[in-house]
């Protein structure tokens, strides 16, 4: 492709302009800003950027791609973390921002069905006079087709599930030229292949959503929110595995290590405890049956070591007691101006957390580094927050070091390189020893989907 110069360029723009008309941008501040994801070091902007507003202007953008061999990535909020959404080899970043509209509200099916640029918080604020809400918040305000595409989930999966369990049905425009309906509004079906699932955590490489079907659920009754801090991150991790095996069954159940909060004490003028801290929420059907769930929970969590720093019931309250959690990302960042960050996500069979968790606080300590780690660990999922200046190439080296050996010690442990943030570019090298001879087929897949490797190409695999 030699889109800099030459015909080839001329003729690829003129073509998508002629389709696409003012929805195209070469403007320098639209090819940055779309070069670039929360998570990968380098700018890598595309050649152009294409603001769809419809499907139609989906499939013009595919057909144009097709036709001139042209790289396509499709891009969201670009809050992914594995630079999933970074045009690594150029071509057109297809920004679905303004496909943005709620297309309807089925209350009586616990339904909503939304374009893929919908932002999750707007869903949520929408279907709260029905009585409902959209359950899957990762911290970002992240867009639900780039939540489908990377198989998001959040603080509420333990619960709820993630966007696997939460899509019911997309459209995907394919490379092809066709437009394909995937999954049914239906609750359950046993009708033929899963292609849904195919997309949902295909991270553009096979399709783009131009539309879908989500599950929205009711409004708890009565929820309450606990906040207990423990001597280590062991004795933390141990309650939440307590309480898991309670059968209370948390709509939340997070947690953030000292390090985090003393980052969030310092950014938010907070005077929270610095040690391990779990941050659990039950929901019940009264008072009673609350109150009933947080004695236990409290229970639990004192037998491990735990002393109950908060407990919360209203819903301003219950944020305020949140706050650490929810801003440690930004925290950390604000503690650290100038440097870089990277976030690694792994998750495990719960059992094993503990361990896989314990090796590497022992492998961050090894390397010198403040990495807090926050978890959503009801789900067996945790995250090391990194961060070092961009230049400090030794810094980097140890970070990388970290980040490969928790990956390794999750693998071992039978679990996944990645829970919910996706391969994008940096998880490729691990897919071979999670998937073993399954990489292959789905290298197969994605030729059947997109022979000439023109989505998003440089992604999950290597
Ligand atoms: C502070 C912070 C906290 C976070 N917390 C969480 C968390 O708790 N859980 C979690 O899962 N993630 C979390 N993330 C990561 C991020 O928010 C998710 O990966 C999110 O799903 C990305 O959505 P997006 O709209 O920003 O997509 P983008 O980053 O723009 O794109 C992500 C991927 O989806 C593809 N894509 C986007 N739209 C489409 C489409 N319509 N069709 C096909 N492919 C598409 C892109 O090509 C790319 O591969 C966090 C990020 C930040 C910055």
């Amino acid at each position: 492709m030699t889109l800099h110069a030459g015909e080839a360029a001329l003729t690829f723009l003129d073509d998508l302009r002629a389709a696409l008309g003012a929805r195209v941008s070469t403007a320098q501040a639209d090819l940055l800003s779309h070069g670039r994801d929360e998570g990968y070091p380098d700018v890598l902007p595309p050649h152009a950027v294409v603001y769809a507003e419809s499907e139609a202007d989906v499939v013009a953008t595919l057909r144009c791609a097709r036709e001139h061999d042209v790289p396509v990535t499709p891009f969201g909020a670009g809050s992914g973390l594995e630079g999933n959404a970074v045009p690594v080899r150029g071509g057109i970043s297809l920004d679905l921002t303004r496909m943005n509209r709620v297309l309807g509200i089925d209350a009586g099916s616990f339904l909503a069905t939304v374009e893929p640029g919908v932002p999750y918080p707007e869903l949520s604020r929408l279907a709260r006079p029905h009585g409902l809400f959209f359950a899957v918040d990762p911290g970002a305000d992240a867009t639900l087709g780039g939540m489908a595409a990377t198989g998001a989930s959040g603080t509420a999966a333990v619960k709820y599930g993630t966007m696997r369990d939460n899509v019911v049905e997309m459209r995907v425009a394919l490379l092809d030229g066709r437009v394909i309906r995937v999954g049914s509004r239906a609750r359950k079906s046993s009708a033929g292949y899963d292609l849904l699932h195919l997309f949902v955590g295909s991270e553009g490489t096979l399709g783009v959503i131009t539309r879908l079907t989500v599950k929205l659920h009711p409004l708890p009754a009565r929820a309450a929110s606990l906040q207990v801090s423990f001597p280590t991150v062991g004795d933390a991790v141990d309650a939440a595995v307590a309480v898991m095996g309670a059968g209370v069954g948390p709509q939340r159940i997070e947690l953030v290590d000292a390090d985090a909060i003393r980052a969030v004490n310092a950014y938010k003028g907070r005077a929270d405890a610095e040690a391990p801290t779990l941050w659990i929420e039950v929901i019940g059907r009264d008072d009673a049956d609350l109150r009933a769930q947080l004695d236990l929970v409290e229970e639990l969590c004192e037998g491990s070591g735990g002393t109950v720093a908060g407990r919360a019931v209203t819903e301003s309250e219950r944020e305020k007691l949140w706050t650490a959690r929810h801003h440690a990302y930004y925290a950390l960042r604000a503690a650290y101006p100038g440097h870089a960050n990277r976030t690694s996500d792994v998750c495990v069979p719960i059992a094993e957390l503990p361990a896989v968790m314990e090796e590497t606080r022992r492998l961050i300590g090894e390397a010198g580094l403040t990495a807090p780690i926050v978890g959503h660990v009801g789900d067996g999922n945790f995250h090391v927050l990194f961060h070092a200046a961009p230049d400090d190439a030794d810094g980097w080296a140890r970070i990388n070091g970290v980040s490969d050996g928790m990956t390794r010690a999750a693998l071992a442990a039978g679990g996944t390189c990645t829970g919910e943030h996706g391969v994008g570019v940096r998880k490729r090298k691990y897919l071979r020893e999670e998937h073993g001879e399954a990489l292959d087929v789905m290298r197969e897949v994605k030729g059947l989907f997109d022979p000439a490797g023109l989505l998003n190409p440089g992604k999950i695999f290597e």
